[in-house]
């Protein structure tokens, strides 16, 4: 390998979708980029989650405003790099009065602009195969966009490649990251800033500074239904328990009623951190999740009745008889109790990028702007 393609401008440590954001960002910069990912392609959470770009549900404030401005910055990729758009829009239905009381607070508020509440007598309108008749109403939110994302991340890694000459090494993991020099299991390469995107990676680069934010695992549960009757115009589906977990909604006032009567009529679910998210592939299968489980080292053991408690929950949201599971999987990823993503400064020229919740398909390209406008001088810097 020449000189030349050992030296970068800026190195990426992870391919999943924060270091490709952060390529992004850098490469219409016009930074030349590397991108070092230890497996043969992103095998993390960025291509076992939804792939589904949440808006609405997002914490009000910063995180809204970074899934806004990255829904903006996907539609731009998926259209330039070709990646289908799947489904666009959320409903939200309320099976309970209380959850319709949190659907009108979240009116309410300055997120819910765009977004309305919907009668049961006209939920018809949004597709067909709810419960509607069961439910006290519905929020629709047409920001939300939704991407098949084991295709879509080794797509937009190809397009980086193709369109901003971003250079992949795969199969390649980096065992120290120091700019101006990184040691990796192919050599040594030298770039003038570094960004390390380890994932749920809490071990191997700068292990100290990452030990100082007392991080876990979570641990999520994930199934493919068969392709079933499902209405093709539906928009991705949530429920009830979805209001006490995304905190746009869990940190308004009438959610607390929602969370004791969740208490008495669905513990098993709280436990398990179980709530309902529906989302549609191009072949007209579902995938269905998630529940979430906190640990350093969470155990591989995937317990069914934990699927049982997901698929309990899409039960009582659809009518009709539930389409064979045909795949199931796990994820992890980073999680703090205290924050939602986190930016470490070791030197100047290096950033260690973690997404502390599940929320970094929805919010990493606003995230790598900020960080790669701070590295490189712009007005605003990244707050966290
Ligand atoms: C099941 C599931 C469902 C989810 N649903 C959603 C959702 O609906 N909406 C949403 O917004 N978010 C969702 N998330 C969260 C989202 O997927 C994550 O926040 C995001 O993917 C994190 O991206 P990342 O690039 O930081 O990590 P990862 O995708 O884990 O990528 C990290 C990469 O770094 C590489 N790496 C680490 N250390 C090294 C090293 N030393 N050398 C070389 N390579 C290294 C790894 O190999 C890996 O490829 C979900 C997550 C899961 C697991």
């Amino acid at each position: 390998m020449s000189a030349s393609a050992r030296s970068f401008d800026l190195a990426v440590v992870g391919a999943g979708i924060c270091g490709l954001a952060h390529a992004l960002a850098a490469a219409r910069r016009g930074k030349r980029v590397v991108v070092f990912d230890r497996d043969a392609q992103a095998n993390g959470a960025s291509i076992r989650n939804f792939g589904f770009i949440t808006i609405t549900g997002q914490q009000a404030g910063a995180c809204w405003a970074r899934a806004m401005r990255s829904r903006e910055v996907w539609s731009e990729v998926a259209e330039a790099a070709r990646i289908p758009v799947l489904q666009r829009g959320l409903l939200t239905v309320a099976r309970r009065p209380e959850a319709r009381r949190v659907i009108e607070d979240f009116l309410a508020t300055e997120m819910g602009a765009e977004c309305r509440l919907v009668e049961p007598a006209g939920l018809a309108d949004y597709g067909a195969g709810l419960r509607a008749g069961r439910f006290a109403g519905a929020l629709y939110s047409p920001h939300e966009m939704r991407v098949e994302s084991r295709e879509a991340i080794p797509q937009l890694a190809a397009w980086l490649a193709e369109r901003h000459g971003v250079v992949f090494h795969y199969q390649t993991a980096v065992h120290a990251a120091a700019p101006p020099r990184l040691e990796t299991s192919a050599g040594a390469f030298e770039a003038g800033a570094v960004v390390v995107c380890p994932g749920d990676d809490f071990r191997t680069l700068h292990p100290e500074r990452i030990a100082a934010y007392g991080l876990r695992r979570c641990l999520l549960h994930m199934m493919r239904l068969a392709p079933a009757a499902f209405d093709p115009a539906l928009p991705a589906v949530m429920s009830d328990l979805g209001m006490v977990r995304y905190l746009g909604y869990a940190e308004l006032p009438a959610a607390a009623a929602l969370a004791r009567r969740l208490e008495a009529e669905q513990a098993a679910h709280l436990d398990n951190g179980v709530h309902l998210i529906v989302v549609r592939s191009a072949d007209g299968s579902l995938v269905v999740g998630d529940s979430h489980h906190y640990a350093a080292t969470p155990p591989p053991f995937a317990p069914t009745r934990v699927d049982d408690l997901i698929l309990d929950e899409y039960a009582e949201v659809f009518d009709g008889p539930l389409p064979p599971v045909v795949e199931r999987w796990t994820g992890t990823y980073a999680s703090a109790a205290d924050r939602l993503m986190l930016v470490d400064r070791p030197s100047d020229a290096l950033r260690i990028v973690l997404i502390t919740s599940g929320t970094g398909a929805s919010t990493s390209f606003a995230i790598a702007e900020e960080v790669i406008d701070e590295l490189y001088g712009s007005a605003h810097g990244v707050p966290a």
